[in-house]
């Protein structure tokens, strides 16, 4: 819709601030707080895009590419260019963003008892908030994705995403209440946002081309091949009728040898 704004890279990672995000700012400076204010916000934003490069390069680590970090009105979220391979990869690379947090939260306590410092009890502060309202099992939330991960060993990716949805919208219809009961006004907002971001993850996991059983982790969307190099121009031919199902299951696993396909499917077994 707006277009978001780069403002810097690093670890080869371009940082991009969305309209939202800069219209948040200039209300803090103008109605709300003044430059202290501001100070606040880019201590918390400035949390937060550490929360996400923890994300980000366990992400890249994982061979997940990054194609961003951006801000945004509600916080700030790290674009990765594929599915993680597997559902642990998925587990850790979720962990990761409130790890950062409960390190940065812990070195702002210390150095407070250090120095008796507020800003450093200030930056504690933010990042335990930061570290515990994305563990909450909400998807998209951190908490949401570690869940999902974890359920869809039992129960495969679909399914899991499925329940997962299911308890975001109940989280959605709490923070809902809670925000008209009290009339705060950007709680009732994020309900709204959670609600719809979940149904985003929902549709994203039954988009099923292929009525691959396993689908979910392991995609190969992005010309990825966990069969070598030989069956890279049967994975891409596939690729290309994106949407469309192959005319039968042989034409997309053509390639491998017999027992070599029968090696390859358990190991997509057992990677979910
Ligand atoms: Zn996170």
């Amino acid at each position: 819709m707006f277009p978001a704004i780069q403002f810097g890279r690093l670890f080869g990672i371009p940082l991009r601030a969305r309209v939202s995000f800069l219209l948040m700012l200039t209300a803090v400076l103008l109605f709300w707080g003044g430059l202290s204010g501001i100070f606040l916000v880019l201590l918390a934003f400035g949390s937060v895009i550490l929360h996400e490069f923890g994300h980000a390069l366990t992400a890249r680590k994982l061979g997940v590419g990054v194609s961003s970090i951006e801000l945004h009105f509600f916080g700030g979220v790290a674009n990765l260019t594929s599915q993680p391979k597997s559902a642990n990869d998925e587990a850790v690379i979720a962990a990761a963003g409130p790890a950062v947090s409960f390190v940065l939260a812990a070195l702002g306590y210390t150095l407070h008892a250090a120095t008796g410092l507020g800003v450093f009890a200030l930056l504690g502060a933010v990042n335990l908030v930061i570290a515990v309202f994305n563990l909450l099992p909400a998807l998209p939330m951190d908490g949401g994705r570690i869940f999902r991960a974890l359920l869809s060993k039992r129960y495969g990716f679909v399914r899991a995403t499925e329940f997962s949805v299911k308890i975001s919208r109940v989280v959605a219809i709490a923070f809902g209440v809670v925000g008209l009961a009290f009339m705060q006004l950007q709680l009732l907002l994020l309900a709204f946002v959670l609600w719809a971001m979940a149904s985003a993850e929902q549709a994203a996991a039954r988009r099923n081309p292929y009525g691959q059983p396993h689908y979910g982790y392991g995609q190969r969307h992005y010309g990825q091949s966990h069969y070598g190099q030989r069956n890279r121009g049967q994975r891409n031919r596939g690729q290309r009728h994106y949407g469309q199902p192959p005319r039968t299951p042989e034409v997309y696993y053509q390639g491998p040898s017999e027992p070599e396909r029968i090696v390859v499917l358990r190991y997509n077994q057992r990677r979910n």
